[in-house]
């Protein structure tokens, strides 16, 4: 019996020992039931990306969910360290880095940071449940069967959320408060409206408007929890600089420390600054005629700027002007052979949609990983029915020398060109993983090729104003890192972004509060420019005469929305 039992066991080691060897079939196997796993773990997250299986599941963050987390991060890690990365192609091997990163961060994110304790703006369920309303992917009344279903476990969600929340920060706090009041007209307007056009039974709406009331009443009731909570001493919304070292790595994923980025750019802020002090010198006459130039080099810098900010578009022609200017900067990248462009895959640029709106400006749609064929759209915030003063101020800041840098980081060749390869290099880890300042980073760096490459005929005007506009990312990291690092004060960091940067005091307000709120995102632009224009330098070096700045572009974009240090590991072949 004994014996036989020792057969058993070894029986099972060999057959472990064999599955060592993992081939890429193997990989792409694991991966696929991975994300099936991740989606079924995730369901909120799931629907967002365009997975539709779980609509009618509402995660309640209690112990037991977290254990069953615990869990899964666990055996997913466990089961990845059987493939041996050097086995796999290259795609697969920053495939299994994006994995183990993700499911590792998520260890550090429950254990570590614990931002479900100190953040209660983490708790909000109001955005899922719009998204099943606004979103069409489905006939409505399967839709609204779905959200009777979810809405169920509403009071137990926010129940659950009250007993996680311990000393939470007096900024996350607000937000939530807000963010969850501002969330109820789901409920209390987009609910009714959208069951005017169902055809459900008039018991089924009857339950549903009865699980709605519920609902309304649980996110109340957190909102005015948390304005009564006794909150004696508030946890600072400020990382430190331990968490922040360790939030950095995992989400930039960067060969570069936090503290290395933050000097890169107090360095990059001060060669920017000469550069702009330089030509502002050149062009005062030109544009200031016989007014005396400043002594003081700020001022100098800022009444040029605020010069050149004068010629801008009207509210009317804003949307036509971008338009207008896409097929030009198609042309001038095909002209400079800079890349490849893809025609069958046209921008379409549009009006903001309302539930977008708010936040003017301009930002890329994209679709999700389960809908490649869908629209690229380019939203364009409308300034319909802003005052004079506000619409000027805007179109000062978005100017006719800005509004094409816009366009290049937007559109062509920034964001929307990168999406396009990215959505050809099919891997559905790296959509769902996608590295921020990679993708940030891309974009920045277009700006800058596009003008060394002659965009913008060489004008000392279009680099001032470009330099200005790269100031900004800059002291984006700067602010960020000496926010939750340095402890700056508000008055610091306005006088960073006002009398260093040239920002208006409006810009600098919003910056200021996004500092508080979040933590390393608003260093992905800064950190994945550097990498890629070392990147680029180190293979210049190493490739000489040889080196082409297309093949590069082409080669980078690639590997798809992968972290730059991986990128540049394939590139480099170390
Ligand atoms: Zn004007
Ligand atoms: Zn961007």
């Amino acid at each position: 019996m004994k014996k036989w039992f020792f057969f058993g066991v070894l029986c099972v080691l060999a057959a472990c020992q064999e599955e060592k060897v993992q081939t890429d079939d193997d990989f792409d196997k694991y991966k696929e039931a991975f994300v099936l796993r991740l989606w079924e773990m995730n369901p909120g997250w799931a629907s967002s990306t365009g997975f539709h299986k779980y609509d009618s599941v509402l995660v309640v963050p209690d112990k037991a969910r977290e254990e069953k987390e615990r869990q899964f991060v666990q055996k997913e890690l466990e089961q990845l360290s059987q493939f041996q990365s050097d086995k796999l192609s290259e795609a697969n091997q920053i495939d299994l880095k994006l994995m183990r990163n993700y499911l590792e961060g998520s260890n550090w994110d429950r254990e570590q940071l614990k931002s479900g304790e100190w953040n209660p703006s983490n708790y909000n369920v109001c955005g899922g449940f719009a998204e099943m309303l606004g979103n069409n992917y489905a006939p409505l009344d399967e839709r609204l069967k779905n959200f009777s279903i979810r809405l169920k476990h509403v009071p137990a969600y926010y129940e659950a959320a009250k007993k996680n929340i311990k000393n939470p920060t007096k900024e996350h706090t607000q937000l939530a408060i807000e963010q969850n009041r501002g969330g109820l007209s789901v409920f209390t307007t987009d609910l009714p409206a959208a069951l005017e056009k169902s055809k459900l039974t008039a018991g089924e709406k009857a339950e549903l408007l009865k699980r709605s009331d519920a609902a309304i009443k649980a996110i109340n009731g957190f909102a005015g929890w948390l304005e009564k909570m006794p909150n004696p001493s508030p946890r600072s919304f400020r990382l430190g600089s331990e968490l922040y070292a360790k939030k950095f790595e995992f989400d930039l994923q960067s060969d570069k420390s936090a503290k290395e980025i933050y000097q890169s750019a107090l360095t990059h802020k001060k060669e920017l600054h000469q550069k702009m002090v330089k030509i502002s010198r050149q062009i005062w006459n030109k544009h200031m005629g016989s007014k005396p130039m400043p002594k003081d080099e700020y001022v100098l810098v800022k009444q040029l700027i605020d010069q050149l900010s004068l010629q801008h578009t009207t509210p009317e022609n804003f949307q036509k002007d971008i338009e207008k200017q896409i097929p030009q900067l198609e042309k001038f990248v095909r002209d400079k052979k800079l890349i490849y462009l893809d025609p069958k895959k046209p921008l379409v640029v549009r009006r903001e949609p309302d539930y977008m709106a708010g936040v003017a400006g301009a930002s890329i749609s994209a679709p999700g990983p389960y809908d490649k064929n869908g629209n690229t759209y380019y939203n364009v915030g409308s300034m319909n029915g802003w005052p004079t003063e506000q619409s000027e101020s805007y179109l000062r800041e978005y100017n006719d020398y800005v509004l094409q840098i816009l366009n290049i980081h937007e559109a062509v060749p920034g964001h929307y060109t990168q999406l396009i390869y990215s959505n050809n290099s099919p891997s559905i880890i790296k959509s769902i993983f996608g590295n921020g300042a990679m993708v940030e980073g891309w974009a920045v760096y277009t700006e800058l090729m596009m003008l060394e490459n002659g965009y913008g005929n060489n004008s000392p005007e279009m680099w001032l104003m470009y330099y200005k506009w790269n100031l900004r990312t800059t002291c984006n990291t700067i602010l960020d890192y000496s926010v939750h690092n340095l402890y700056f004060t508000k008055e610091q960091a306005m006088n960073l972004l006002v009398n260093e940067a040239y920002q208006q005091q409006a810009e600098a307000e919003g910056k200021w509060r996004r500092a508080t709120l979040s933590q390393v995102q608003l260093c992905s632009y800064y950190t994945g420019f550097t990498e890629i224009c070392s990147l680029r330098e180190e293979l210049m070096k190493k490739q000489g005469k040889a080196f082409d700045l297309k093949r590069f572009h082409e080669k980078f974009l690639s590997y798809g929305s992968a972290p730059v240090r991986d990128i540049r590991q394939m590139m480099l072949g170390k």
